[in-house]
């Protein structure tokens, strides 16, 4: 276990020096104070979760004191928003504050977000609200605990700032970690401002350090972006199976490594509606919840045309054509595993879709069905889940075919379908209300239920004694609410 003096820093990215990214220094948030620590995320830096007690730990992580070692930077990137290119992005309102390096040899990116302006700040005000940064926090958190592929976060620190948003606000600042910050926007940045020496350069440096093992291949870059297809592929089937919705999969929040990055209008579906679109901004509906998946798709061609100085656009297009594959063996698996099977069976796929039509006309807890689903044998299971349905005839018709692939499956304990469902069925999951109660009570300056709702969210899977009230579907005032991209 570490103290905070003992971080050993090795900043890789910093090195590459002022093509990538900007010398500049945090802007001090007022006041500053521990919102909430991730003991998990603290374990990644090996630091003794004892620490974000400590004074020096706000202070820190509030932008007034910085280690010696750290070479506090913003990157420039670009990307398509939208569908459209925007030339140039970057850190607006975030630093990379070095890499760190651990004892199991993992280097993490420690990246302050609300760190005040910088040269890519453009019309912002460089910060980000404690409304914001508690999501962040808790999204990042959560979706790990889930086992979907995430950037993870260390803290949340809260100010008396004040920061205009559509009223006052206070700043806070969000501590991120994650092995990588690079994003398809960084590519795309180096190839639409026709720098091709930088780029060659950047495509070295995610090659060497990211995916080294693809150095052994014939041709390293093509297997390199084999990878990022893989990778991305296995996320967003994972967001499809536990309804996940990111809300801005515009590609400068794309990772390289594909995890989920950068938080905004998120949310998890309460009742399954493959129509949903989280981001209150998305008037057409880009990116709801059924088009993440050719999203993704869309995402990684910006990412092949900037990368077609160095593989050819025949391989690229071999390359992106395995996404859907990759995609659809990622995502029945996670689902026939949500739905009790332990064999495959060609006709799984429509046994999925049967169910998801049915849960999106009788507006379903896609959460919570799943619990349910494997709380009993599947005979009494159907017959307790049947009353949520509006379809009761097309439900019993599921019911059936349901409960005969069931039994070919195998013969097996209900003890043993229980705990194999419950293992990948989470009762907890960070609803938008929950994560609304938990912000109200932190603005009012009561930080204990942020910190309840992580602990509940870091074992999503365990029912936790006394904590049923987070595992109820939203009441009326939380079941649409509206988030912007307003952060
Ligand atoms: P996002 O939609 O949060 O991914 O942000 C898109 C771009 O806007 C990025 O370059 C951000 O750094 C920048 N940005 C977002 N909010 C702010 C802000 N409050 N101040 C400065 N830049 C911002
Ligand atoms: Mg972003």
């Amino acid at each position: 276990m570490k103290a905070l003096d003992e971080l050993t820093f090795d900043n890789r990215f910093a090195r590459l020096g002022d093509a990538f990214s900007t010398h500049v220094l945090p802007e001090p948030l007022d006041e500053p104070r521990l919102v909430v620590a991730s003991k998990a995320a603290m374990a990644l830096l090996d630091l003794d979760p004892a620490v974000a007690e400590t004074s020096v730990f706000a202070e820190l992580f509030g932008g007034h004191k910085l280690w010696a070692e750290a070479e506090p930077r913003a990157m420039v990137y670009s990307g398509h928003q939208f569908g459209g290119y925007t030339p140039q992005l970057g850190d607006g309102r975030g630093l990379l504050l070095g890499e760190v390096y651990n004892q199991a040899g993992e280097h993490w990116d420690l990246h302050l977000k609300g760190a005040g302006m910088t040269p890519y700040s453009r019309m912002g005000d460089g910060r980000a609200v404690l409304r914001s940064s508690i999501r962040e926090f808790l999204a990042s958190e959560a979706l790990h605990a889930l086992g979907i592929p995430s950037s993870r976060a260390l803290c949340v620190i809260g100010s008396s700032t004040p920061v205009w948003r559509e009223k006052q606000e206070r700043g806070a600042m969000v501590l991120r970690l994650a092995q990588s910050h690079i994003r398809f926007g960084h590519f795309e940045y180096f190839y639409y401002t026709k720098k091709p020496e930088q780029q060659a350069e950047l495509a070295e440096h995610v090659l060497n350090l990211h995916y080294p093992e693809c150095r052994e291949q014939p041709e390293p870059y093509l297997a390199m972006f084999r990878e990022i297809v893989e990778r991305n592929a296995e996320m967003i089937a994972k967001w499809q199976a536990y309804g996940f919705c990111h809300g801005v999969m515009n590609t400068d929040n794309m990772s390289i490594l594909g995890i989920t990055f950068d938080f905004g209008p998120f949310a998890f579906l309460d009742d399954f509606d493959a129509h949903f679109i989280c981001n209150h901004s998305d008037h057409e509906g880009r990116y709801s919840f059924s088009n993440q998946v050719p999203i993704g798709q869309w995402n990684l061609s910006a990412l092949a045309q900037a990368l077609t100085p160095f593989i050819s656009v025949d391989a690229l297009k071999e390359a992106l054509g395995l996404y859907l594959p990759f995609y659809q063996a990622h995502y029945l698996d996670l689902m026939r595993r949500r739905l009790g099977l332990t064999t495959a069976e060609d006709d799984d796929q429509k046994l999925v879709e049967g169910l998801l039509k049915l849960m999106q006309n009788s507006g379903v807890d896609y959460t919570l069905f799943f619990r349910r689903l494997g709380d009993e044998s599947a005979e009494l299971a159907v017959k307790r889940l049947r009353d949520d349905f509006v379809d009761l005839a097309g439900f019993d018709a599921w019911a059936e075919r349901y409960k005969a692939r069931i039994a070919r499956d195998g013969d097996y304990a209900q003890q043993q379908r229980r705990e194999r469902m419950h293992a990948v069925n989470p009762l907890y999951i960070l609803r938008n209300y929950l994560a609304q109660n938990a912000i109200a009570a932190a603005e009012a300056g009561d930080y204990s239920e942020v910190r309840r709702l992580h602990e509940v969210l870091s074992k999503p899977f365990e029912e936790q004694a006394g904590m049923e009230q987070y595992a109820q579907r939203p009441p009326d005032w939380g079941k649409h609410l509206e988030i912007s991209c307003s952060s």
